[in-house]
């Protein structure tokens, strides 16, 4: 029975390769979305065995961070950018859950995990959600809540309006544009809790600033962030 199954398995994928969505070669043996070889091109941060690691240091003097982490660095010539593509453009959502995974993966042993009560996706305007049709960090924290056992939160922030890249205004410049970009509905469900933000790819740090600011707005809230890929400026 396996046999056969793996035969029709064989025969389906003669008709449609099962390719990687991020070099587009054909997947083999057991590879699944991602081959081998992109997965170990892949520059990862370690961030999460660094005290005071590069994704806090971003929000020093910002906001109370309790913790970050970042997975991947991001940079244009590597297969971080193909992958995230995928992810961004090509609705793939199984790349995001996967990647989602392999950061929980890697993360799960962090004793600070053990105090989050709620993962919750930066949320895309409703605008940019008709657009695309899907919100891609939703797909990692999908990912991270599965292997990290914290439940996922898509419904109490939302967001009112959408900014482009802001890369070339000022931080007030920045902030001043998100001012209110963010709202909160059934504020009972953020009391007292410690929130994990989680975005794709950090740049500035803008948008996520702005989040969780108005995140702790809410009664006894704390903030910490993980990005699956962290920007070189
Ligand atoms: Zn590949």
């Amino acid at each position: 029975m396996t046999s056969l199954l793996n035969l029709s398995k064989q025969l389906f994928h003669l008709f449609y390769p099962n390719v990687c969505e991020a070099c587009g070669e054909e997947l083999v043996g057991n590879e699944n979305i991602i081959c081998i070889a992109c997965w170990k091109d892949l520059p990862e941060t370690m961030f999460h065995l660094q005290v005071n690691n590069p994704l806090e240091q971003k929000f020093f003097g910002r906001i109370p961070l309790e913790y970050g982490s970042s997975m991947y660095y991001f940079n244009k010539d590597s297969r971080i950018q193909d992958v995230l593509h995928a992810l961004k453009y090509r609705n793939n959502i199984d790349v995001g859950i996967e990647l989602g995974r392999r950061f929980g993966r890697a993360i799960e042993s962090c004793t600070w995990l053990k105090d989050i009560d709620v993962i919750i996706p930066i949320p895309l305007s409703n605008q940019k959600m008709k657009a695309r049709g899907y919100n891609q960090s939703e797909y990692i924290a999908i990912g991270l809540s599965e292997i990290l056992n914290i439940p996922l939160n898509t419904t109490s922030v939302i967001r009112t309006k959408h900014t482009e890249t802001q890369t070339r205004k000022s931080r007030a410049e920045r902030l001043e544009n998100m001012h209110s970009a963010f709202e909160i509905q059934n504020e009972k469900e953020l009391e007292g809790k410690h929130v994990l933000l989680v975005d794709d790819v950090i740049t500035t740090g803008a948008t996520l600033e702005s989040c969780a600011l108005r995140i702790l707005k809410e009664k006894d809230t704390k903030i910490s962030i993980v990005t699956l890929a962290f920007a070189i400026e």
